[in-house]
């Protein structure tokens, strides 16, 4: 049995589901297969944050609490420094959902504008002629299909089925995600078991330990997560030990999940020819949370105007009729995260003595005058005006002279931001055509090899992030 479709998506989860509402949107015929019944779709994870700014900029219906896919619209997130002293109130615009019953919603949306979708469907491998994708093959209650498209697109999340099945040579790095490639992350559902008794209010975060205690389903709930690269034992012992030092009233465990999520760039080219990757297949997070739902979303956007250019001129879509996607992604957003990403490195350093200074000085958080919040930073970017830069500068003076600071650290800070910089200009000038992409790589390739492996000491463990 074969069947031929414009776009073939492999993977219903926020991704793949986007991208080929918009497209279909837009006038194409799309279908999208996933290896899960459609009731389990998006399961592992119940709870989940949308960044409520890019809902919005990507068109979708806006969430309403009194629904069941909609948990609370939240504006305000709490940071906490390491020394349980001092609070800081941030600006955090955030749509906190529930995964299966929003993919579910969006199923009904989807079909509702023609888009086919296939569950309990299992991507096996590629079809090729001439050397180029022209389909795959999959697997329905045991029986194998073939479906041949104009673009196949690799949506299939962590594990990237159809990116790391590629010919190495097809244009499209084929790595898969390794234990420093990922943050592991650990929920725990918990229900305060005295709610009478102070405890972190909804949405607090610990950033030393990359831990959090997020919005759950009812008020006297929390989701206690953490994140940490290496190993599940890593983020197991980074919560141990934040848990040793701080004095939290009693609770209960009543659900817990885990998981990972990408910490590491993206292929260099997202697209090849009748190829595009996407969402976590495609390592696309937020650098700063780990978030991938939205980031992906911006991602899309940009694809979906090109496919649909592409689409509408007829025939195959090469590599080069898909490469504006590159160019546009990796020149803005792309940009940006590989800038902060590459900043991290020398934030992730820092010692306990060095967060409580940082925070409480205001160096990472702005945190507004008189009460007032600041708006979020839209585009994940500070700009720092001149007064600023230079307040910047004389808290970090201070730092050092009180020995609240090490030299040390210090210089490592200002080698990461030196060096992201760099990084965020090299991708601002994406190559236009795919000729003078290899170039391009080298020089990117040479400017990670510099980004240095940042180390933080808890008493519990040794965490290394690469
Ligand atoms: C614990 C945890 C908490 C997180 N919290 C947040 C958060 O609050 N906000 C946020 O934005 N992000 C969060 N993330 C990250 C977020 O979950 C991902 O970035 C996002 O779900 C990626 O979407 P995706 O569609 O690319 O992949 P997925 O959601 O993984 O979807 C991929 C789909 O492809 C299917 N598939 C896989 N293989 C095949 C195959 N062979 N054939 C057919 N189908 C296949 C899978 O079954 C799956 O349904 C979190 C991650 C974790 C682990």
């Amino acid at each position: 049995m074969s069947e031929s479709i414009d776009v073939l998506i492999i993977g219903a989860g926020t991704a793949g589901t986007y991208l080929g509402w918009i497209l279909a949107k837009k006038g194409h015929s799309v279908k999208i297969i996933e290896k899960d019944k459609r009731e389990d779709v998006g399961n592992r994870l119940d709870v989940i944050h949308f960044e409520s700014d890019r809902v919005k900029k990507a068109g979708l219906p806006p969430f309403n609490p009194e629904d069941p896919d909609c948990i609370e619209i939240r504006d305000t997130s709490t940071v906490i420094t390491p020394d349980f002293e001092t609070e800081i109130k941030t600006r955090a615009l955030l749509s906190i959902v529930r995964l299966t019953p929003f993919l579910n919603k969006m199923y009904k949306i989807l079909e509702s504008d023609g888009v086919q979708l296939e569950f309990s469907t299992k991507f096996e491998s590629l079809i090729f002629q001439e050397n180029k994708i022209v389909g795959i093959k999959a697997t329905k209650n045991g029986e194998m299909k073939e479906y041949y498209a104009k673009l196949i697109v690799d949506a299939s999340g962590t594990k990237a089925v159809v990116r790391t099945s590629l010919p190495k040579d097809y244009g499209v790095e084929t790595f898969s995600l390794g234990p420093y490639d990922v943050m592991y992350v650990l929920l725990q559902y918990i229900k305060w078991t005295k709610p009478n008794l102070p405890h972190p209010e909804r949405d607090t975060n610990y950033i030393y330990w990359i831990l959090w205690f997020g919005p759950s389903l009812s008020e006297d709930e929390a989701i206690l997560g953490v994140g940490q690269p290496g190993s599940y034992e890593n983020a197991r012992l980074a919560r141990e030990d934040f848990l040793n030092q701080i004095d939290l009233p009693p609770y209960e465990v009543i659900k817990k999940e885990r998981g990972f999520t990408p910490y590491r760039r993206p292929p260099y080219s997202l697209v090849a020819d009748g190829f595009l990757c996407i969402g976590d297949a495609a390592a696309v997070t937020y650098p700063f949370s780990g978030h991938g739902v939205t980031a992906t979303w911006m991602l899309c956007m940009i694809a979906a105007e090109i496919i649909d250019r592409e689409l509408q001129k007829g025939g195959y879509l090469t590599r080069e009729r898909l490469w504006d996607i590159n160019v546009e992604y990796f020149r803005d957003q792309g940009a940006k995260f590989a800038g902060l990403l590459t900043q991290l490195s020398g934030i992730l350093n820092f010692s306990k003595k060095e967060w409580n200074y940082f925070l409480k000085k205001g160096l990472i958080y702005k945190t507004g005058e008189d009460d007032e919040l600041p708006e979020p930073n839209k585009e994940y970017e500070q700009e720092m005006s001149l007064g600023e830069m230079m307040g910047f500068i004389m808290k970090i003076l201070w730092g050092l002279i009180t020995r609240k600071l090490s030299l040390k650290n210090i210089r490592k800070l200002l080698k990461a931001n030196s060096l992201a910089n760099k990084i965020k200009v090299h991708y601002e000038k994406f190559p236009e055509s795919p000729e003078d992409f290899e170039s391009w790589v080298d020089k990117a390739e040479k400017l990670w090899s510099q980004k240095k492996p940042a180390i933080k000491k808890l008493s519990t463990v040794e965490i290394t992030y690469k």
